[in-house]
């Protein structure tokens, strides 16, 4: 199908951009346009006006900061799944974005698009999630920074306000004694997470110091696996005592989604099996 038709813009500072957003109240803002374009063709959205941003100097690259990364909106997966400060700094983004689509996917696709767009089958969100990233948000009052945690509101809904562009985010270095992993389920057909497991651990003297777990797919949003964290904290690292935190996984997905490949409950079992694999994975690769 075509999509409906559209009036096109092409900002060449974030300036102009948020101008037009202001300006347009049926805007949508375009950058890799693989989840954008799809929609509009299958006139799920019928946006009157589209501002690319595609254009603008200076969105996309990461850069190291004192406490981690800072990575542009316009970074496209590829990018970010073959940049050495990433892989360096934060393993599990690099990870995470490897696993993304395939490669036409991965080379158009960006970071500010997967996460404005807030698809719970997305794999960044809960990376995001499980990292407490800060999301740069910039409006025509200029910057405001939201955490990842609070930026994902709902299916395909986020913090964003309509005259707000992504522009940038903040994920942290992970630490010294710190492993992580990503897991997931994926849709045969698409490579979308039908679960998505992202597992942060950090040991100290032979113990989980710090565990942060984040579980994409199941639910509306990533949601964090607080039961299973706190089971795992304090405890040595063992196979066993992984297992048991898995088990509690379930307990952070009170309402999950269901379609024709996946029920809730198969969901469910996916995200305890997948959450044992990320946290064996992740205490493999602390210290
Ligand atoms: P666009 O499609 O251009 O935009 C998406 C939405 O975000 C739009 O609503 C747009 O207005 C908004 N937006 C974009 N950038 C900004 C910004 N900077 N500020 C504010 N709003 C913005 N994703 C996965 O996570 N895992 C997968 O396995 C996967 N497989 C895929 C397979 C296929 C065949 C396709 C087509 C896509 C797949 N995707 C997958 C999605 C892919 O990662 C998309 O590229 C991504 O979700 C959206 O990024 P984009 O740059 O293409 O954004």
């Amino acid at each position: 199908m075509y999509p409906t038709s559209f009036d096109y813009y092409r900002p060449t500072s974030v300036a102009e951009a948020i101008e037009l957003l202001r300006q347009h109240e049926d805007a949508r803002v375009l950058a890799g346009g693989h989840s954008l374009l799809p929609a509009m063709k299958l006139r799920a959205t019928t946006p009157a006006v589209l501002v690319d941003i595609g254009r603008i100097p200076g969105l996309a690259g990461i850069r190291t900061t004192a406490t981690g990364l800072r990575i542009g909106a316009l970074t496209t997966h590829a990018a970010i799944a073959a940049s050495d400060a990433v892989k360096a700094t934060c393993p599990i983004l690099a990870e995470a974005a490897a696993q993304i689509g395939d490669v036409q996917v991965r080379n158009r696709g960006t970071i500010g698009g997967s996460l404005a767009y807030a698809d719970p089958a997305a794999d960044l969100p809960t990376v995001m999630v499980a990292l407490n990233a800060t999301l740069i948000a910039t409006g025509p009052n200029g910057e405001r920074e939201i955490p990842a945690r609070e930026f994902f509101v709902d299916l395909f809904t986020t913090a964003l306000r309509p005259d707000e562009l992504l522009t940038a985010i903040e994920v942290p270095a992970l630490g010294a004694g710190s492993g992580s992993a990503y897991v997931k389920h994926r849709h045969p057909a698409s490579s979308y997470a039908v679960v998505g497991v992202a597992a942060i651990v950090t040991l100290r003297d032979g113990r989980c110091a710090d565990v942060s777990l984040a579980v994409g797919g199941a639910t509306a949003n990533p949601v964090i696996a607080t039961a299973a964290q706190q089971a795992l904290i304090g405890q040595a690292p063992s196979a066993e005592a992984i297992a048991a935190a898995a088990e509690r996984v379930t307990e952070a997905i009170t309402n999950p989604l269901s379609d024709t490949y996946a029920s809730g409950e198969y969901r469910r079992h996916l995200a305890t099996a997948l959450a044992r694999r990320a946290l064996t994975a992740a205490v493999g690769r602390a210290g």
